[in-house]
């Protein structure tokens, strides 16, 4: 709560008053007490963006809406990890704010499986892929929610987003959308991936360890 003129006088639950070097007033009001302020220093971002942030949140990479976001430069990163692809995506250190249905989607959308390691990508689709989970997001903003989550609805008990939009989240067994082959659900970091079998080909790893198919 930033207040103008030191003056003001004080309200109820504040907790703590900081005056601004512009001698307006930041005040910590918090009348459920589960916040908290904490004086550290700044650190440059870990991403090489040269961002400033608080220390203890430097190794948070920027999400794809932030100025300074380099998706070339984090595909690079992405292409370096001797890692799946997903596993990549959800990794803040890497690029920030793409949750578990955004990355499904974005995966989809880019024709790529997320137990496709990053290095076995090219530059251009690893881009493509961030992009394409840019758009997600971009999308569930536009529809009037940041969370897809079925528990989060609107004030008329719509979820919003979740049901009318998504291609391949929540849908197994239903036909993709671009293919009509049914969409799989398999277990991915105590979660779910939900993907194409058709549109998103396993790696060849994947598929014989799973006793599927050994076609390339
Ligand atoms: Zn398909």
């Amino acid at each position: 709560m930033l207040v103008t003129g030191a003056g003001t006088p004080p309200v109820r639950h504040l907790h703590a008053r900081a005056i601004l070097d512009d001698d307006n007033e930041l005040r910590f009001v918090d009348q459920r007490t589960f916040g908290g302020w904490t004086v550290v220093p700044l650190a440059e971002a870990i991403d090489g963006t040269g961002v400033l942030l608080p220390a203890p949140a430097a190794h948070i990479a920027a999400d794809p809406f932030e100025e300074g976001f380099d998706a070339l430069a984090a595909a690079r990163l992405i292409r370096r990890r001797d890692t799946e692809i997903k596993r990549l995506l959800l990794d803040q250190t890497v690029v920030s704010g793409i949750g578990n249905i955004y990355a499904d989607e974005a995966l989809w959308r880019a024709g790529v499986h997320g137990r496709r390691r990053g290095g076995a990508l090219t530059l251009g689709k690893v881009t493509e892929t961030l992009g394409h989970a840019r758009d997600v997001m971009a999308d569930a903003l536009a529809a009037g929610g940041t969370s897809f989550d079925a528990l989060y609805v609107n004030v008329n008990g719509a979820s919003g987003y979740f049901d009318r939009s998504l291609d391949v989240y929540g849908r197994a067994g239903e036909p993709c959308s671009r293919c009509g082959t049914p969409v799989v659900r398999e277990d991915f970091m105590n979660r779910g991936s939900h993907f194409c079998p058709a549109c998103q080909p396993a790696p060849r790893r994947v598929r014989k360890a799973s006793g599927g198919r050994r076609t390339a």
